[in-house]
């Protein structure tokens, strides 16, 4: 999905705070150059989101014939029909499978550039159209209806928006012909000729675009402005229609590959300090890495003179060696900062950061550094501050492991009420659909652990995820993690595996039941997605 602007809202739930700086603008620039020199080439890591390289996914045309092979193949039990058209004539299909009380709509590639869900989604259709025995139970508990490359014309792009100018949208919708291009609608981009699709949403299944809504903004609802959300919403319709309600909604989509699950990096205060625990840290460009057992010693404020000694840009005072330094991040560069507390004798260095911000990996070179230095919280700081004198240790932190494959979410809306009268809305259901998708995930060996939350700051009421949440769906976001350069077929093949495993735990859970029996406040167990080192 991607908020497509910077976002330094935090959310301050969790110890770690997640700066959301999300940074993505998505498919705003699918094929901008991030800096090379910084993927360690054995990660997974890069900025950039979806692709390139897009090769090995399926163009429309195969998408088209490979529903219709699965249809033949199941024998009747998939039904595949086209349910719309886009701008640029490319029909929007819908495959259903199954005829029981629960109701599961689920989409893909509302964003052009974020391909691995359609892979998927046509995976779960020919496993869930089969003639085994778990596909017939499962048949005669949900009816699972799929959109598979919604934005089949930012596709074919490939980019996030759709295709389509001001002009065409005033052409559907002839009451806006008075309504300038800029702004047009603030989700409308005229100068690229598109929208993005996953912001032209209403709860209001029969709302038509007037001038005097335009331009809006994220924080209100969307228009339903393009042929492909009007097919969205004419399918969800006729199913509230058939079934009461649409019980589950699914939108499948990349983030950038570049998320971890943890800071790389901890720092502990041993007991009796006040202080005592164990507290995150990211590492530094700079300097060797902790290991694993770590580095231990006194925890001792720097005094580097100046008008603020704390921040350690001179000389320190009256600092005993084979100590480890607490400096305050500011004034001057990080490596000036671990230089001076080296030639003090320091055995590694705490750099608290001055923002509320989440700490990122410390920038920088200086090759005559050769102790470890990391980065907490300016929160942690405060409280090891008011802890000393302690003990502790800086040490890699065995938890973390870049780069999450996946992250969830639930949350699209913070105030229900601030929309209308939505009496169904159910943030419970979205949570339990949310942790099944999570238990499905770790279950066994599962190579798809590390899966995290989205920022739960996100308020975006016209998002599909967030109308329909609104109408009573239990709704479930996936940031698949993105496909870049350095990633192969295999990890594409298990990126896709993922995304089918994930949505057919959701299937498994409301066909057995189980699903109503999941704690919802699991949900707020599962660990905040952070931004990863790229260096
Ligand atoms: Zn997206």
């Amino acid at each position: 999905m991607e908020v497509a602007s910077v976002d330094a809202r935090r959310t301050p739930r969790l110890a770690v705070l997640v700066a959301a700086v999300v940074a993505l603008v998505a498919g705003m620039a699918p094929l901008a150059t991030p800096p090379a020199e910084a993927w360690p080439f054995d990660s997974f890591c890069s900025n950039q989101q979806g692709g390139p390289p897009y090769d090995g996914f399926l163009s429309h045309e195969q998408v088209i014939q490979r529903l219709h092979q699965i249809a033949r193949s199941s024998q009747g039990t998939v039904a595949v029909e086209a349910a719309g058209t886009t701008t640029g004539g490319r029909e929007i299909h819908v495959a259903r499978v199954g005829h029981g009380d629960t109701v599961m709509l689920v989409q893909s590639e509302i964003h052009g550039n974020e391909k691995h869900g359609t892979t998927a989604l046509l995976n779960l259709l020919a496993t869930l159209g089969n003639n085994s025995k778990a596909s017939r139970e499962i048949r005669e508990a949900i009816t699972f209806v799929a959109i598979p490359m919604l934005n089949a014309d930012g596709g074919a792009v490939p980019r996030r928006q759709n295709v389509m100018s001001w002009a065409q949208i005033q052409a559907r919708h002839p009451q806006l012909a008075g309504v300038p291009a800029n702004p047009g609608a603030w989700y409308h981009n005229n100068n690229l000729g598109g929208m993005d699709l996953n912001r032209d949403f209403n709860p209001d299944l029969d709302y038509e675009p007037v001038a005097a809504d335009l331009p809006g903004n994220s924080a209100g609802v969307g228009f339903y402005l393009s042929p492909e959300s009007r097919t969205v919403r004419d399918v969800y319709r006729s199913l509230e229609q058939e079934f009461g309600r649409v019980d589950i909604f699914v939108d499948l989509h990349n983030q950038a590959a570049c998320y971890g699950n943890g800071l790389p990096d901890l720092v502990e205060i041993d007991a009796p300090s006040p202080a005592a625990g164990t507290y995150d840290a990211a590492g530094a460009n700079f300097g060797p890495e902790a290991d694993a057992v770590g580095i231990r010693g006194d925890i001792v404020l720097v005094d580097g003179g100046g008008p603020n000694p704390t921040e350690g840009c001179g000389a320190l005072s009256d600092f005993p060696a084979g100590a480890i330094a607490l400096i305050d991040r500011g004034t001057c560069p990080f490596t000036q900062k671990v230089a001076n507390a080296q030639a003090a004798g320091a055995v590694a260095v705490v750099i608290a950061n001055n923002t509320a911000a989440t700490p990122t990996t410390m920038g920088g070179t200086d090759a005559s550094i050769t102790i470890p230095a990391v980065q907490i919280t300016q929160a942690a700081g405060q409280t090891i501050r008011a802890g000393l004198p302690a003990t502790g240790r800086v040490a890699d932190n065995p938890d973390s492991d870049f780069y999450t494959p996946l992250s969830i979410s639930a949350r699209f809306i913070d105030d229900p009420a601030a929309h209308g009268d939505w009496p169904n809305f159910d943030y419970d259901a979205s949570r339990r659909v949310n942790v099944a998708v999570f238990d499905a995930l770790q279950r066994g060996n599962s190579p798809f652990g590390k899966v995290t939350l989205y920022p739960q700051n996100t308020n975006l009421p016209g998002t599909a995820l967030g109308s329909f949440a609104l109408r009573g769906s239990a709704v479930i976001l996936f940031e698949t993690s993105g496909q870049t350069q350095q990633l192969g077929q295999k990890r594409m093949g298990m990126l896709v595996k993922q995304v089918e495993v994930g949505v057919r735990g959701i299937v498994d859970a409301a066909a057995d039941g189980s699903l109503h029996e999941i704690d919802p406040g699991r949900y707020d167990q599962i660990p905040l997605r952070v931004s990863a080192p790229i260096g």
